[in-house]
């Protein structure tokens, strides 16, 4: 495992999302009207739509696990309150390197890339955004169905905010300290993604959310840097399928060993 507090590496994504289908991230803001929750597009303040880095950081995270789990490799409750690190338990080791071999030895699959609450993460995404210029925002019908006790249903429509699809968002993709396999691992959400096999945000059943990432990445690693070398160099196709390979053995071998 590498280290989180050692310059190892660098990757950098620049990211093209294109929406293929429209698509509805929610400000999550509650409108006067009980019905009007979730109803507007989350935008800055601008008025350019965003997909918050959070909400990418999520979906990897948790199709990641999904797919880790479909091969029954044991990744931690980190939100139930039962993860694989506790960063109350450094106490009971006397030094650094002991503690370190603690990690190393229970991290979970999920969090050594994606981070917790004890160490920090090893993937940073920025928040996508559209052009406000090109970004165009329709509005749908929708029926939202309200059950309430001794009522059957209740059923109202109400209008809500969709991008186009053609809405194309810029975003940028950080990883730090990564194995080869870990860069690998987003590379392989995004072929999930990018074949229609992970849709983001609301109305997902209406047929929203489809969307294509197109990237490039450049990297530095710490040879480059006692080299003299500082501007990170662009991978080729070669070099891009040899990270994917590299997160397919590793998902064979995880099955096998369930580390
Ligand atoms: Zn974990």
């Amino acid at each position: 495992m590498i280290p989180f507090d050692t310059f190892k590496n660098k990757y950098f994504f620049d990211i093209y999302i294109t929406a293929e289908t429209p698509i509805h991230i929610g400000s999550g803001e509650e409108g006067l009207s009980p019905l009007d929750i979730d109803s507007s597009v989350l935008k800055d303040s601008e008025g350019n739509t965003i997909i918050p880095g959070s909400s990418l950081k999520g979906v990897f995270r948790s199709n990641l696990e999904q797919i880790l789990r479909g091969k029954n490799v044991k990744i931690c409750d980190e939100v139930g309150g039962n993860p694989c690190i506790n960063s109350k338990d450094r106490k009971k080791f006397d030094n650094e390197d002991s503690w370190f071999s603690h990690i190393e030895k229970n991290i979970c699959e999920v969090c050594n890339l994606f981070g917790s609450n004890s160490f920090s993460s090893r993937v940073f995404f920025s928040d996508a955004m559209a052009d406000k210029k090109q970004q165009n925002i329709n509005y749908r019908d929708g029926v939202k169905i309200r059950r309430d006790t001794e009522v059957a249903a209740i059923k109202a429509k109400y209008d809500y905010e969709i991008v186009s699809s053609g809405t194309i968002f810029k975003t940028e993709l950080l990883m730090e300290n990564v194995e080869d396999y870990q860069v690998g691992y987003i590379l392989f959400i995004i072929d999930m993604i990018n074949n229609g096999l992970i849709r983001f945000g609301g109305k997902k059943s209406a047929g929203l959310g489809k969307l294509k990432f197109q990237f490039n990445i450049k990297s530095l690693n710490f040879d480059d840097i006692t080299k003299g070398i500082f501007e990170p160099k662009a991978l080729n196709e070669n070099q891009i399928e040899n990270l994917k390979k590299a997160s397919i053995e590793r998902l064979a071998k995880v099955g096998e060993t369930n580390v």
